[in-house]
């Protein structure tokens, strides 16, 4: 008893003079070194709060203390004296509630995906889709004022019209919306929507039926305006093309509407019949070009607006970054958000948007982590000041603290060695020398391995 209270004595002296007095007072002061092995010791506090503060900041300032004291190192625990009850209840509580809340976004994320396809299966949603519901800006507006022209007034000068750009931006959208202007204010014309995949299976199927006649007459006389989505299918399809051909020439020739999507221009449709290219680009071509910022953000407001849902400003810019090209993943983001928040009733936050998107869209980039970033994290946890991790002090807890912040640079960031060095005014040498440091007691010690979980979150999380 006698030789733990001079060891406790001893240690507490080495963290006295590696603290401040407040931090001291506040973690240190009530430690009692309870028992002692050859390769474990323990340490009991007052109260569980102050056990859950040591073990989760203050394990490896204490052990590396009670190292110093005796020599060699061994394993530190905290227990409290304050028993099963108090705030440890609390905590437990907490995490648990944290956990419980999680898994309950989980299951309802599932529920709403089974029933997301269940309805893309079973219902045509044309629709829902018109220019009042299209938002516009910078990238595509072109197209949009192109496609809006034809609808008001087609058979005119935007003949064919020639809409491309990559998948998700809009495109079918802007057909649909066509499509339904054009019932609305012409209600006899008679219009033909086909994806080209459909065109071509229907000409498969009628050549080998030998229904071509009623094949030819559904789309040269029977169609006022034709809509093909996504021609870029019949590249290399050469009696589609053929076919393709005629059906485009009887239609133009008689002054009929054609409107066609594709996912490139038409020069880069390969293999394509030349003249089948060319008159692709007789008429007016627009394209449709990622969403910028500005619209992306628009477009999330329009949708939560839709949805009647309330996402923070934090988490709608971050879903603004996150979900860069694309705006089907934008509006699926949304709907899969809103249905989380229904089914378990909580509101919206960021979190539950980082989650909700992380199986919407796999490798979704992480905001680069930076320098400063990385600095403040490691200062806030370990109770110093980014100058300090930056200096020269070589204080137990800012060294440490120092080499952490090291050790998550070289992890975190795709910076060399000379460039982390540089950062802490540091060569190359004794920056490897920290990185080995933290990478050895982390396969040592379980505790610094958490840690390091909990900071790298920490940075990863922060914008
Ligand atoms: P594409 O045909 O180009 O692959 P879609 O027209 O299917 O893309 O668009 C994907 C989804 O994104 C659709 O649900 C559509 O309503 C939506 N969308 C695309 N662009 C816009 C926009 N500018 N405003 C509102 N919704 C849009
Ligand atoms: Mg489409």
């Amino acid at each position: 008893m006698e030789e733990l209270k001079s060891i406790q004595d001893m240690v507490l002296a080495n963290l006295e003079k590696k603290y401040a007095h407040s931090v001291y007072q506040l973690w240190f002061e009530d430690l009692e070194l309870k028992e002692m092995t050859e390769t474990d010791a323990l340490f009991t506090i007052n109260t569980d709060f102050k056990r859950s503060i040591l073990e989760k900041n203050y394990t490896v300032p204490v052990t590396e203390a009670l190292a110093e004291v005796l020599g060699f190192k061994i394993e530190v625990r905290f227990s409290s004296t304050e028993g099963e009850n108090g705030e440890s209840k609390v905590l437990e509580l907490i995490r648990k509630k944290s956990e419980e809340e999680e898994e309950e976004q989980r299951i309802a994320a599932e529920k709403y995906e089974k029933e997301m396809t269940l309805k893309m299966e079973s219902q045509s949603i044309v629709e829902e889709y018109h220019f009042g519901n299209f938002v516009v800006g910078e990238s595509n507006k072109f197209a949009f004022a192109a496609c809006f022209a034809v609808a008001t007034e087609p058979f005119t000068t935007y003949n064919p019209l020639f809409i491309h750009g990559p998948s998700g931006l809009g495109k079918t959208h802007l057909l649909f919306a066509i499509t339904n202007e054009i019932k609305k204010k012409h209600p006899n014309v008679r219009i033909v929507y086909k994806k080209g995949e459909e065109f071509t299976n229907e000409l498969i199927a009628s050549l080998k039926d030998n229904t071509m006649e009623s094949f030819r007459n559904k789309y040269r006389r029977h169609t006022d305006v034709l809509l093909i989505d996504d021609i870029q299918f019949i590249a290399g399809k050469t009696s589609t093309q053929e076919e393709f051909f005629h059906t485009f020439s009887a239609l133009f020739e008689s002054g009929k509407q054609i409107i066609i999507t594709s996912d490139r221009p038409p020069k880069e449709i390969n293999p394509l019949e030349e003249r089948l290219r060319s008159r692709f680009e007789w008429g007016v071509i627009a394209d449709i070009q990622p969403p910028t910022e500005e619209l992306r953000s628009a477009i999330i407001q329009m949708k939560a607006d839709q949805l009647k849902i309330n996402i923070p400003e934090d988490a709608m810019e971050f879903l603004a970054n996150s979900l860069q090209k694309n705006i089907r993943q934008i509006e699926g983001a949304i709907k899969k958000i809103a249905a989380i928040s229904d089914i378990t009733h909580t509101p919206i936050t960021l979190d539950m948007c980082r989650r909700a998107i992380a199986d919407i869209v796999s490798g979704v980039e992480p905001s680069p982590v930076t320098v400063d970033r990385i600095l403040n994290v490691v200062a806030m946890y370990y109770g110093v000041c980014v100058a300090d991790l930056k200096g020269t002090s070589r204080k137990a807890n800012i060294a440490y603290a120092r080499h952490m912040a090291i050790f998550l640079m070289r992890n975190n960031t795709d910076m060399s060695l000379t460039e982390i060095g540089n950062v802490f005014g540091r060569d190359h040498a004794t920056t490897v020398s920290s990185i080995k440091r933290i990478e050895g007691e982390r396969y040592d010690n379980p505790e610094v391995h958490t840690v390091i979980g909990e900071l790298t979150n920490k940075i990863k999380a922060q914008k």
